[in-house]
């Protein structure tokens, strides 16, 4: 299967002493005291009130020493954080334990409120042909904590640079394939949906279609029901598989199955799919690619489609200009298919979906 391309590429894995979580780590830390001082500091890691554990005064000044020597507050250390002009859209540089880069970006919402976007490997291994991440293939996989600990700062810069409106949606569409990285994601996601306090239904993850780990989603207990997004770029399987060379043989009609039984798996009716699809000039945004969309999705019962717009990275594409984004839009609307339309953030930052390639483009600080 071609799937395995993928599944053994190389993922090496954490330095040792982060092959651990947090959690475990600060449990073996405070091994002689009483049980509920282990919980009160794995509250505090998680909370907003504090920055470091020298601030957690509930616990005794040894134990805070203690911590402090032994777990890191951040595994990850910021390198430089870039502004969007436009102050709606800020990407946060981060260097791992291990030296490598990674990025995330906070960006203010629809609704005023704020949406996180994480990434989850250093580097990527689907070579999208679009995107600037998949270009120097993958490193590792970034660790639960690692994958935490970028929501953590972000939210905290937030607050400390006193941004009007909260934290309330999570995407995972930065660097990184995250159903490639299953475990860690589904652990993040535990800690998401429970001490962080997100909703289920702000927490979007977005695939590009890795049948094995859509597969595991539908009978895992532990996999919290976020929302799905399918990065599907194209109806027509040898286009896609042009842009996406990570396509399977019968793709298309193995995500049609896979959506019936997530269906069932789901029932709810707020549970639909999203179909993200990328508007590139001359390559899937003819008035027969349109068609064919029409009539993939109409296969997928509960969808939505989500139009997106491309940034520019060293592609060579170029994105389908505003009339012919506004046709296709005008012709899936009238086939009673809900769209939306991506806006883009953060491109002169460089933070833009696809543009994500753990450089520093100016500044460090
Ligand atoms: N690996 C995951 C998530 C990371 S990318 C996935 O493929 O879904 C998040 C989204 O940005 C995906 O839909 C991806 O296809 C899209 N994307 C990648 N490069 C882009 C570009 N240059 N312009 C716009 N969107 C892009």
């Amino acid at each position: 299967m071609t799937v395995s391309v993928i599944d053994a590429s190389p993922h090496p894995s954490y330095p040792p002493d982060m092959e651990e979580s947090r959690e475990k780590r600060i449990g073996t830390s405070l091994s002689n005291e009483r049980a509920f001082r282990t919980k009160q500091a794995i509250e505090a890691i998680y909370s907003p009130r504090f920055r470091s554990w020298s601030e957690v005064s509930s616990l005794s000044k040894a134990v805070r020493e203690r911590l402090e020597a032994e777990i890191p507050w951040n595994t990850l250390s910021n390198v430089a954080v870039l502004s969007s002009t436009r102050k709606d859209a800020w990407k946060a540089l981060f260097e791992t334990p291990d030296g490598n880069r990674i990025e995330s970006v906070l960006m203010r919402n629809r609704r005023g409120q704020f949406t996180v976007c994480v990434s989850t490997q250093v580097g990527c291994a689907m070579k999208c042909v679009f995107c600037a991440t998949g270009k120097p293939g993958l490193t590792r996989n970034l660790s639960c904590d690692e994958i935490v600990d970028q929501f953590r700062f972000l939210r905290d810069m937030a607050a400390d640079a006193n941004l009007d409106g909260e934290i309330t949606n999570i995407v995972f569409m930065g660097m990184g394939e995250p159903l490639a990285n299953y475990v860690a994601v589904r652990e993040a996601l535990r800690i998401f949906t429970g001490p962080l306090g997100i909703g289920m239904t702000r927490i979007t993850v977005s695939t590009a279609g890795l049948l094995s780990g859509l597969d595991r989603i539908l009978s895992d207990p532990l996999w919290p029901p976020v929302r799905i997004a399918i990065s599907l770029h194209a109806a027509d399987e040898a286009v896609r598989k042009k842009i996406m060379p990570s396509t399977v043989p019968g793709f298309i009609d193995s995500l049609v199955a896979w959506s019936q039984k997530y269906a069932e798996a789901f029932p709810e009716k707020r549970r639909h799919l999203t179909l993200e699809y990328l508007l590139l000039s001359g390559v899937n945004d003819s008035t027969q690619d349109i068609r064919k969309l029409v009539d993939l999705a109409r296969r997928f019962g509960r969808v939505r489609i989500n139009l997106i717009s491309y940034n520019t990275t060293d592609s060579g594409f170029m994105g389908s200009d505003p009339d012919t984004v506004r046709r296709c839009k005008d012709t899936l609307e009238a086939a009673g298919i809900i769209v939306t339309i991506r806006k883009s953030q953060g491109g002169d930052i460089a933070a833009a979906c696809g543009q994500l390639a753990g450089k520093n483009h100016s500044q460090t600080s």
